[in-house]
């Protein structure tokens, strides 16, 4: 169709005050011109028209009104202080024109608007319809306002909307965004039929609070309730809990689902994808996706660059992003953190200066605590403790414990004591609740061979009655996440597993193997203590994989805390005796263990 030039089209409807036209050619220009209305492609255009359409009269009918509203607000160039200009003209909006420029306003992120105008309809004795609802909700939940989304609720029970499966789905949503996922359930269990963006918003509530195993568990049930094609969001919020839980079997397969459901990933699920596969200790896929990417954005270099770095592969980290300069993008604050304890943990230490520098210099990024944080670490660990503790003092924000804590462990690996004691009574100032720390400086006390120092430390520990976080490790068998907690008996295939560290503990004593009992904190005696470490969540989760994976498969095992030293021996002999690869992802990165090594030779 052949668009008429707005002048030419303005000439054609003056001409229409004529009042020799026919009725028939009046009423053929008039629906002309409200199709030039809605043609209408910027606000600009949209104001020439409506000009012309009040100058022909043609205002008088409220639903033609109602369409102009909508026009106005919700097309891609809307404009809401025109929509509404044109909504208060007319004489007596109906729940078609009040949902329109409700919406509009939500659309436009003004959710008070939203909301103040919904309370002046009601005022006016309008009611609401279903359509009123996910609008409302959705204003809502922009604004994390529980109170709001409860009265209108409260609002969808008086005017019986409750089964709707739009309004439900819109609460199912809204409770989640305001992080009240016990209401999200309520919701989605008294519903009748659910669809996929029920799921979909349930599954969301979930991964938003962090609670994986949920998603996963709900993703399960989606799948067997015959609802298969999960949406895009969906499966980001699946491939994060895989990511999150290092379930690498669960993430394949929502890999294979992807492929088999959706032509063409977009980069928000490829780069969803990478970091799954990085982060599950699978970093050869999670590379060979990013390298066939055809759109990498600033996101997909980051995923990239942060998954070398924790794999220790820092020289790859520095030539990604040496990539992604050649293609024109900007790095961010984000990406210089990755950049950097990529460097510390590869020990790149001139690499880590040149970063540093030129983050300022060329890109002018102002190094924040993070990034002084990474060059402590990367000094600390390379031995250089008093440039370290220099660049402590010059920082142009107070250190937090983080740093201070950084020191302290470089001062334990290259002995220190000196610096140790400032180190840790920095720490004690700052985060006294720490009883890893009081733990880390007794053992530089110990290897010092200062027995009262190390004696006052571990006194202060009992004093103060400090717990450490409970260890945990998660390792995925046949689809399943199976979680040990140290020296738990929960799990129901317990007796074997004990079984199984009893007979490892026999055959790591034939290779020498000697428990580091340093770490153990009570004041028991050295059985006692050789019993506890014996039992430590990861050497739990190793035994169990090794009775339930075949032979010479890839053990993978994700802990909330950082390895500690006897855990690290034990497994790196493991991996020699039992001929297993175990990858374990700490804390604070990867270890690679194969033949007796470890990937990060010792150094972490
Ligand atoms: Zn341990
Ligand atoms: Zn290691």
């Amino acid at each position: 169709m052949i668009r008429t030039p707005i002048l030419q089209q303005t000439h054609f409807l003056i001409a229409q005050e004529d009042p020799l036209q026919s009725p028939d050619l009046l009423r053929l220009k008039e629906k002309e011109c409200l199709s030039m209305l809605q043609r209408c492609k910027s606000s600009e255009e949209f104001k020439q028209a409506h000009a012309q359409f009040l100058k022909l009269g043609l205002d008088g009918d409220p639903r033609r009104s109602g369409s102009l509203v909508a026009a106005c607000a919700l097309s891609d160039w809307g404009n809401m202080d025109y929509a509404c200009s044109i909504f208060r003209r007319i004489e007596e909006p109906g729940i078609f024109e009040y949902n329109t420029i409700i919406r509009g306003h939500v659309k436009d992120m003004d959710s008070q608007a939203a909301l103040l105008l919904y309370r002046k309809m009601l005022e006016r004795g309008i009611e609401p319809d279903n359509f009123t609802y996910p609008s409302l909700l959705k204003a809502c939940s922009y604004l994390s306002a529980q109170e709001e989304g409860i009265q209108i609720h409260g609002h969808v029970f008086k005017f019986g909307f409750e089964s709707d499966l739009f309004v439900q789905n819109s609460l199912i949503n809204m409770y989640g965004k305001c992080g009240e996922v016990k209401h999200s359930i309520r919701v989605f269990k008294k519903m009748d039929g659910r669809s996929e963006a029920s799921w979909s918003s349930l599954i969301a509530s979930h991964s938003r609070l962090g609670l994986w195993s949920e998603c996963l568990r709900l993703f399960g049930d989606m799948s067997s309730e015959g609802c298969w094609r999960a949406n895009e969001s969906t499966l980001v919020s699946v491939l994060s809990s895989c990511t999150h839980l290092g379930a690498l079997d669960l993430g394949r397969c929502t890999h294979v689902s992807l492929l088999r459901n959706i032509s063409r990933l977009n980069v928000i699920l490829e780069t969803s994808l990478i970091d799954m596969y990085v982060k599950c200790g699978s970093l050869e896929k999670g590379f060979s996706i990013f390298h066939k990417m055809h759109n990498k954005n600033q996101l997909s270099y980051s995923v990239m660059i942060s998954g070398l770095a924790i794999h220790g592969r820092g020289k790859e980290a520095l030539s990604v992003f040496s990539d992604m300069l050649e293609e024109g993008l900007e790095p961010d604050a984000v990406i210089y953190v990755s950049l950097l304890s990529a460097c510390s943990h590869a020990g790149l230490v001139s690499e880590g200066r040149e970063c540093f520098t030129r983050m300022r210099l060329e890109h002018h990024i102002e190094p924040t605590i993070q990034h002084y944080g990474c060059m402590i670490d990367l000094l600390g660990r390379a031995g250089l403790l008093n440039e370290a503790y220099e660049l402590i003092k010059s920082m142009p924000m107070e250190p937090n414990d983080v740093v201070w804590r950084c020191l302290l462990s470089a001062c334990r690996v290259h002995q220190n004591l000196e610096l140790a004691e400032i180190a840790g009574e920095k720490l004690f100032q700052l985060d006294p609740h720490n009883a890893s720390d009081y733990v880390l400086l007794s053992n530089i006390y110990a290897k010092a061979h200062q027995w009262e120092d190390m004696a006052r430390m571990r006194k202060d520990l009992a004093q103060k009655a400090l717990a450490q976080t409970p260890g945990f490790s998660t390792v995925e068998v046949k689809r399943k996440v199976h979680k040990f907690v140290s020296q738990d008996k929960s799990h129901p295939d317990c007796d074997a597993v004990y079984e199984m560290i009893h007979q490892m503990q026999w055959q790591l004593r034939f290779e020498g193997y000697i428990p580091d009992t340093s770490q153990v904190l009570l004041d028991v005696n050295e059985e006692e203590k050789q019993q506890r470490l014996s039992v430590h969540s990861q050497k739990l989760a190793i035994a169990f994989a090794l009775i339930h994976k075949s032979q010479g498969s890839t053990i993978r095992i994700v802990k909330n805390l950082r390895m500690c030293s006897d855990c690290h021996t034990y497994t790196k002999l493991i991996s020699k005796i039992f001929e297993r690869k175990i990858i374990v992802r700490d804390r604070n990165r990867f270890h690679h263990f194969q033949d007796g090594n470890c990937s990060c030779r010792d150094y972490w």
